[in-house]
């Protein structure tokens, strides 16, 4: 069950004297949490990182000019409800935009949580025709919104579905129900996720605290079943701003078999600039994993350029160009320079 405003002043995570001073963030961003993360939630700690993620604050009714709904330009690359095209080789299918829980920094916050949250079956039908009418398409990323919310019989008959394109040879699908929901992972919606293709589940978490035995166990009926699981974080102050955290956050999902994606800086979505810090900053975090934490721990750094242009790695690059032509200057992980080729010592 959903947990709203109501239930978070019912169970202390909001003041009650607060309630009504939040519910005009609500009314322009949805709010829900799950049991399971409420249940993460230590109500004393006023910094607390699940809380700051989850449990609504007035911050969000400040909106900076650099801001916008729709912050990587969704709607400019929609050629049909329900598909984003932005790559030549890849789309975004959006069959449900209702999430389990409301992300407070979310990029999609103003499409999500409304009442006509399923796509109509006319709209998934004129989707998947988008889809078989253009042979580029090799991969489906299927998003929304949280794809896990779907029924097992509603989510397999997509993936069988896709699975029918001749030209689709991989489908993805991005969720937070692992983390935010694990036991909705039953076998039957498992089993929906069965194909001769390749299918991928990229999972979202963004702090260690989220990895808990239960997400263990969830992540392991994704794995066991074939499926391999990557996952994606977004880069937030207050929430994993700190190395150490984003150390353990990656271990913690490696361990689980998890491998790291992308770690994301965060989009300029309408009232989230509290969450947000400087790109010299997350060059900085991300720096400081590398060399001392096994690369199976190292996501892309990525910015999704405001406008729909596309996400490219902003992480800290290592190599430039060195005095003479064809020589480089490449950093190694303590910070010293090295040349490449190295210099000829019998030389
Ligand atoms: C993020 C995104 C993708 C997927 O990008 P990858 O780099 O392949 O993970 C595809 N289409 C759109 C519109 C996106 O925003």
């Amino acid at each position: 069950m959903a947990l709203d405003l109501e239930d978070l002043a019912t169970r202390g995570l909001v003041a009650p004297e607060r309630v009504d001073e939040l519910r005009r963030v609500a009314e322009n961003f949805a709010v829900a949490l799950t049991d399971d993360v409420a249940g993460l939630i230590d109500p004393a700690d006023p910094a607390d990182p699940i809380a700051a993620q989850f449990v609504p604050h007035t911050d969000e009714l400040t909106v900076s000019p650099e801001e916008s709904r729709d912050p990587i330009a969704d709607e400019r690359w929609s050629p049909v409800p329900g598909i984003v095209h932005r790559y030549p080789d890849r789309v975004l299918l959006k069959p449900i935009l209702v999430c389990p829980v409301y992300c407070r920094f979310c990029f999609r916050r103003e499409q999500v949580g409304h009442e006509d949250a399923l796509v109509s079956p006319e709209e998934l039908s004129g989707a998947l025709d988008y889809i078989r009418a253009h042979p580029e398409i090799w991969e489906v990323i299927v998003t929304g919104g949280d794809p896990f919310l779907l029924s097992p019989r509603r989510l397999g008959a997509i993936v069988q579905a896709l699975e029918a394109i001749p030209h689709v040879a991989v489908i993805r699908i991005h969720t937070r129900v692992p983390i935010a929901d694990p036991r909705r992972v039953r076998p039957a919606l498992v089993t929906a996720l069965a194909a001769e293709k390749a299918v991928y589940v990229v999972v979202h978490a963004n702090h260690p605290r989220e990895l808990t035995d239960t997400v263990r166990g969830a992540i392991g009926r994704l794995t066991r079943a074939g499926i391999p699981v990557l996952s994606q974080s977004v880069l937030l102050r207050g929430v994993n701003d700190d190395p150490a955290v984003l150390e353990a956050l990656f271990r913690g999902l490696v361990a689980m078999r998890v491998k790291p994606y992308y770690l994301h800086h965060p989009d300029l979505a309408r009232g989230t600039a509290h969450f947000r810090l400087g790109i010299e900053e997350g060059q900085r975090l991300i720096g400081a994993l590398r060399g001392g934490v096994s690369g199976l721990c190292q996501p892309s750094y990525v910015l999704d350029i405001p406008g729909g242009h596309g996400k490219v790695p902003i992480g800290p690059h290592y190599a430039t160009p060195g005095p003479a032509p064809e020589q480089w200057l490449v950093e190694d992980p303590a910070g010293t320079r090295h040349r490449y080729p190295p210099a000829d010592e019998t030389g």
